[in-house]
């Protein structure tokens, strides 16, 4: 006999949850928090990984993240993977599905959802973007909605990469690389190291990585780069490519980056951009009709990340270089800092 399906009112599940709450700079703490009840479309997901992102390591440095500054107690990350547990009486998935977490939430009914570009919705939110707590926490209830089953190759103890991984698909096909295009990829840091892969699934012919971290490149080179450059020390002597996917969020690598851009080609802007920046070279841009576009977060993407995972094509375990007990999450945040050799850190749970 079969076992019978788990009513959506059963209360074997917790009522609070262990999280990690942000009060200000330098100031994380474990608390254990009410956990809301499953609404007919909720499911409660135990976490297994987290991804320390770029953005937690603001927030906790500095109680901000660019324009966004942390007004009240928040719990942090919007990386994050781990197992179902309960589900909502509308939901399709059972327990025990492995699932990643997408963590925005659009508002679906916007010109800008309608469009299918749900990344920009104007009053969309972001588990972890303050005041919206993340998903730094044993468990969360989430929508059903955020949910992307994981393949079994890729356990829920890595899957919080599968985020920083649709940031990458995002950027290639907002930067719209083909087969046999000529990319540089400036800033090898996590983004930059998948971002690479995913050009490289997509067929790029050349691809040429850029970073002042010797460590950074030599990951690059293993995962198909085609060329490594140290700035710090080496001309960046290349001319006529056909693509630019900025990952450094450094303003001088964006201006020197769309230089070696040929006609017709194209810069994409993937690293947090500062909020104005001179020295765009815009005649230059004009003139060779180079296009100049952004990503931002990314819209639709967790699938095909899943499948590049899936596949192997993209190597996530290459980038992960380290990983804390949620008990240490203070250290967790700043290890990237601390040792410029670390990529993605990860929580455990
Ligand atoms: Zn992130
Ligand atoms: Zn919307």
């Amino acid at each position: 006999m079969t076992s019978p399906a788990i009513p959506s009112s059963q209360t074997s599940t917790p009522l609070t949850t262990e999280a990690a709450m942000l009060h200000g700079a330098r100031d994380i703490r474990l608390e254990e928090l009410p956990l809301r009840a499953l609404r007919a479309d909720d499911v409660l997901v135990e976490i297994r990984s987290g991804g320390i992102c770029g953005s937690d390591m603001h927030y906790f440095a500095d109680g901000r993240n660019g324009i966004n500054v942390l007004q009240q107690p928040t719990v942090l990350g919007h990386e994050a993977a781990g197992v179902v547990v309960a589900a909502g009486s509308e939901c399709g998935i059972t327990p025990g599905t492995p699932v990643a977490i997408e963590p925005a939430v659009p508002c679906r009914n916007c010109p800008a959802c309608e469009s299918g570009r749900y990344n920009v919705c104007p009053t969309g939110i972001c588990f972890g973007s303050p005041p919206t707590h993340g998903l730094f926490a044993r468990h969360v209830v989430v929508p059903e909605t955020t949910l992307h089953v994981l393949p079994n190759n890729v356990p829920p103890e890595i899957g919080a990469a599968i985020e920083p991984l649709a940031v990458a698909v995002w950027a290639v096909e907002r930067a719209d690389v083909r087969a046999g295009h000529r990319v540089l990829i400036t800033g090898a840091g996590p983004i930059g190291l998948l971002v690479a892969q995913v050009a490289a699934a997509r067929g790029a012919a050349e691809i040429i990585v850029t970073d002042i971290n010797d460590d950074r490149l030599a990951v690059a080179a293993r995962l198909g780069a085609t060329r490594v450059i140290n700035t710090a020390r080496e001309d960046l002597d290349v001319s006529g490519l056909d693509r630019l996917i900025e990952c450094s969020a450094n303003t001088a690598a964006l201006v020197s980056g769309i230089k070696t851009l040929g006609p017709a080609a194209r810069a994409t802007v993937v690293g947090q951009a500062r909020p104005s920046v001179d020295g765009i070279p815009l005649a230059y841009l004009q003139r060779n009709e180079i296009d100049l576009v952004t990503a931002f977060r990314y819209a639709n993407a967790f699938p095909a990340a899943i499948e590049l995972a899936r596949s192997g094509k993209v190597d996530l375990r290459a980038i992960i270089t380290g990983s804390f007990p949620l008990t240490d999450v203070a250290s967790a945040l700043v290890a990237p800092i601390q040792d410029p050799a670390h990529l993605k850190v990860l929580l455990s749970f």
